[in-house]
C-alpha cells in the first residue's frame, strides 16, 4: 500500500471513506513524518496532541457518513492565522507566547470541515519576505536540495510549502500579499492558489498589508487546491472586505477541458535576466495548453515594470500602520528597563521584538506616509496601482486567463540573498501585479531545472473566476505530468 504520507487530499478522503485507514492512523503517520522532518524547520509549534484528538473526532464523523472532503485530513496552519488556545507568533519575537482567545475565520472553517491541525507552520516574520529566512524561530529549509546545498523554501509561506513538499502534512494554509503562496509553491514543487481578494476572510489573520492579504491553500494537486479552498472561503461579516458571494463547488466542477479557452501571454513578463530554462518552460506551457485546445493570444500589461516599486511602497505603508499596535501593552513580549517611561518601554519592546526586515518595512512605510512625502510616494503608488489593475481589465477583454512563470528563478541557496533586500524583492516580479489588482492566481509545478529543482508556471484569472484558473491549472498539471519528489535526506 502507498505510504499514508503520500496521499493527496482526494486520495486520502477516498481511503478514509472506504475504511482503508482511519483518520487517527493517517494523523499518526503524519506526526511521525513531522517528527522525522524537524530538520526542515517547517513547524514553529507542533500540536500533535490536539491533532490526535481532532482525528478521533473526525473518525466519528466519518463513521456517521456525512463528513465533508477535508474531514480527517492532516494539515499545517501558517502561523499567521490566530488559533484559539494555540500560540500564534507570526514568526516574530514580539508575539512570543501570544495565545489568541479566538480562531481566525479560515482556521475555524477548516476546523468545522473536520481538518486536523498538525501544527503552526513557519514563515517569514509577519509574512515579510520571500525565503522564510526572517523568521525569529529559525529558517525553514526546502526539502529539495541542489547537491549538498540547502535551499530556501521560498516565502513567506515557506514552512507551509516545506511541510507539503516534504510529506509532513497533506496540505497547508498560506497567505499571499505579494506572492507568498505562489512563490514557495513554485520553489517546492507544490500547487499554491491565491483566490480573489475578498474570497477568504482576513478576520484573525495577523495583518501585514490589509488591502493585499489573502489566504489560500498549498497542496500537492490542483484538485486538492479546489477542495481545500472551498473549505476555507466564504463570506464573513467580521471582515468588511470579505465578499458576499456564494462559494462555488470548485472541486466538483473541476475539468481539464480548456477547448476554446483564450490564454493570454503578456509580453512585458519577458524580463531581462530571466533564465533560458524558465523562458523555455513558459513556451512549453503555451504549447501544452494549445495542444489541449486552448487558443494562445498576445496581451499587453504595459505598467508591469512599475508593479514592484508600487508594491514596495503600498505594502510597507500598510504594514507600518498595522504594526503600530505592537507596543508591549497588550500582546507578546514587554521590555521595560528599570525606571523606564512609557515611551521608553514602547521603544525597547519594538527594538527587541522586531527583526531587521520588519524594521526596514516600518521605516519605509512611515517615510512614504509622512506629510512631506505622502504625495510623492504613497499617493502616486496608489494611482499606479489603479493603472496596473486597469491593464488586467483591458487584457481580459481578449483572454480568459494569463500564463506566466511564477518566479524568475528556482529556489536559491540559504543565505544567498539575505544581505541584498532588493534582489530578494525582485523575486516577486511576476506575482505582485495580480496581488495589487486583487486577482486570483495559481502556481502549478511544471518541470525541473538543470539542477533537478522544481519550477512553476502561474495562471492568473479574472476576479471571482477561480474556476477557470483551476481548470486551466488542471490542464497544465496533466500535460506537465510533474511527479518528481524530493528524496527524504532529512530522515536518513
Ligand atoms: N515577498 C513579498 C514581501 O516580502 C510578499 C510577501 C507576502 O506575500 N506575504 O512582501
Amino acid at each position: 500500500m502507498t505510504s499514508l504520507t503520500e496521499f493527496s487530499i482526494t486520495e486520502a478522503a477516498a481511503g478514509l471513506r472506504k475504511g482503508d485507514f482511519s483518520a487517527a492512523e493517517l494523523t499518526q503517520a503524519h506526526i511521525a513524518a513531522a517528527e522525522a522532518g524537524r530538520p526542515l524547520g517547517a513547524y514553529i509549534t507542533e500540536t500533535f496532541d490536539l491533532a490526535s484528538e481532532q482525528a478521533k473526532a473526525a473518525d466519528t464523523r466519518l463513521a456517521q457518513g456525512d463528513a465533508p472532503g477535508m474531514c480527517g485530513i492532516p494539515i499545517a496552519m501558517k502561523d499567521l492565522f490566530c488559533t484559539d488556545g494555540v500560540q500564534t507568533t507570526a514568526a516574530s519575537n514580539i508575539l512570543k507566547g501570544f495565545t489568541p482567545p479566538y480562531e481566525a475565520t479560515v482556521a475555524a472553517n477548516l476546523k468545522a470541515a473536520g481538518a486536523v491541525m498538525l501544527g503552526k507552520a513557519n514563515l517569514d516574520e509577519f509574512a515579510m519576505g520571500s525565503s522564510n529566512e526572517t523568521s525569529a524561530y529559525g529558517r525553514a529549509v526546502n526539502p529539495w536540495r541542489s547537491g549538498e546545498t540547502d535551499l530556501v523554501p521560498g516565502g513567506s509561506s515557506g514552512g507551509s510549502a516545506a511541510a507539503v513538499a516534504g510529506r509532513l502534512a497533506i496540505a497547508a494554509t498560506g497567505t499571499d500579499t505579494g506572492g507568498s503562496i505562489r512563490q514557495p509553491a513554485a520553489f517546492t514543487g507544490t500547487v499554491g492558489m491565491k483566490p480573489t481578494y475578498g474570497r477568504c476572510s482576513r478576520w484573525g489573520i495577523i495583518a501585514f498589508a490589509s488591502s493585499l492579504d489573502q489566504a489560500g491553500p498549498i497542496t500537492r494537486s490542483v484538485a486538492d487546491a479546489a477542495i481545500m479552498l472551498e473549505a476555507m472561503a466564504g463570506f464573513d461579516p467580521k471582515d468588511s472586505t470579505s465578499v458576499d458571494q456564494p462559494v462555488p463547488a470548485w472541486g466538483a466542477s473541476l475539468t481539464q477541458d480548456v477547448k476554446g479557452l483564450k490564454v493570454g501571454i503578456p509580453n512585458e513578463y519577458r524580463v531581462d535576466g530571466m533564465p533560458a530554462e524558465i523562458e523555455a518552460l513558459w513556451e512549453a506551457g503555451q504549447a501544452w495548453l494549445k495542444d489541449a485546445g486552448a487558443e494562445i493570444v498576445d496581451v499587453s500589461l504595459p505598467h508591469t515594470k512599475f508593479a514592484l516599486p508600487t508594491y514596495y511602497i503600498v505594502a510597507p505603508a500598510e504594514a507600518s500602520s498595522n504594526l503600530a499596535r505592537y507596543d508591549g501593552v497588550r500582546y507578546g513580549i514587554r521590555e521595560k528597563p528599570d525606571g523606564a517611561s512609557l515611551s521608553d518601554m514602547y521603544e525597547a519592546t519594538r527594538a527587541a521584538g522586531f527583526g531587521d526586515e520588519v524594521k526596514r518595512r516600518i521605516m519605509i512605510g512611515t517615510y512614504v506616509l509622512s506629510a512631506g512625502y505622502y504625495d510623492a510616494y504613497y499617493l502616486k503608488a496608489q494611482k499606479v496601482r489603479t493603472l496596473i489593475a486597469q491593464d488586467f481589465s483591458k487584457a481580459y477583454e481578449s483572454c480568459d486567463v494569463i500564463l506566466t512563470p511564477t518566479a524568475p528563478s528556482a529556489a536559491f541557496a540559504l543565505g544567498s540573498k539575505t544581505d541584498d533586500p532588493i534582489s530578494m524583492y525582485l523575486n516577486d516580479v511576476f506575482t505582485v501585479p495580480a496581488s495589487l489588482s486583487g486577482l486570483p492566481g495559481i502556481s502549478v509545478p511544471a518541470g525541473l531545472d538543470k539542477d533537478g529543482l522544481p519550477l512553476g508556471l502561474q495562471l492568473l484569472g479574472k476576479a471571482f473566476d477561480e474556476q477557470t484558473v483551476l481548470n486551466a491549472g488542471a490542464a497544465l498539471e496533466a500535460a506537465a505530468g510533474f511527479n518528481a519528489k524530493p528524496n527524504a535526506w532529512w530522515a536518513a
